[in-house]
């Protein structure tokens, strides 16, 4: 069945008092609340344990915002699959166009992670979209499937169906410019598309495809109300429960 989701994205923010307080502030504010969608909080590696240990996880899944590209050993600073599943944590972010815009995360890197967060029993959500330019040269529908193909389509279909996607266009990231619930669910539908036409019909209409770039109390309702939209990756809107609560209200 295809969830609704709300997943926040704290990206570099917060110490960990502060991300322990926004995430008890929240906890609190959803306690005894009926919401109609799952509800993620993508928090940073240091955040996990405290904050999953302190909320109700039931309620609020716990993502993290990346994984290793190495199951274990040594690899100076990194955290793996497995680290982040013992923290509690049931998600992580891949493929986030930061971390593949300044960490050069390649589609050969994000395969590899989406095989060990799934081999350790974590939801990746994966996130793929256009840069400007590409939307402006109409290439955004080829880019995504691209993406699509190149760093998840080895996966088995029963993997595959553990996949949450999220359509981020990147000119909309922290900029402010949201597309249009029209955009959204144009590219929306097509990823589907894309996906039935690998995995079947099933698999595509059971898959949760999230939209992401300056979400907001003032247009998730909107975006959300498209049938092909299930939700949203929040970055900004994610950092207060007064910005946040709305959004996951807006189901
Ligand atoms: C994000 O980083 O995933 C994101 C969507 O950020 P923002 O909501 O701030 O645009």
């Amino acid at each position: 069945m295809r969830k609704n989701i709300v997943a926040g994205n704290w990206k570099m923010n917060t110490t960990l008092p502060e991300g322990l307080a926004l995430a008890k502030e929240l906890d609190a504010a959803l306690k005894g609340k009926t919401v109609n969608c799952d509800v993620v909080i993508g928090t940073p590696f240091t955040h996990l344990a405290t904050v999953a240990a302190a909320i109700d996880t039931a309620k609020i899944g716990v993502a993290a915002e990346n994984c290793a590209d190495q199951d274990k050993g040594a690899y100076t600073g990194e955290v793996s699959a497995a680290m982040v599943a013992s923290t509690g944590a049931k998600y992580v972010i891949l493929g986030h166009s930061e971390r593949r815009a300044y960490y050069h995360e390649t589609a050969e890197i994000l395969k590899t992670k989406v095989t060990l967060a799934l081999a350790n029993g974590l939801t990746p959500i994966f996130c793929i979209g256009e840069v400007l330019e590409e939307r402006e040269a109409g290439k955004h529908f080829e880019v995504v499937e691209e993406q699509i193909k190149s760093s998840l389509f080895d996966l088995s279909v029963e993997d595959f169906g553990k996949i949450v996607l999220a359509y981020e266009p990147v000119w909309a990231i922290g900029t402010g410019k949201t597309a249009t619930s029209d955009q959204a669910q144009e590219i929306h539908a097509y990823i589907r598309k894309v996906v039935a036409a690998k995995y079947g019909e099933t698999v595509a209409n059971d898959c949760s495809i999230l939209y992401g770039g300056s979400c907001n109390a003032s247009n998730a309702k909107e975006l959300f109300s498209k049938p092909d939209v299930d939700g949203g990756l929040i970055g900004g809107a994610s950092l207060g429960v007064d910005k946040f609560l709305p959004i996951i209200e807006a189901f």
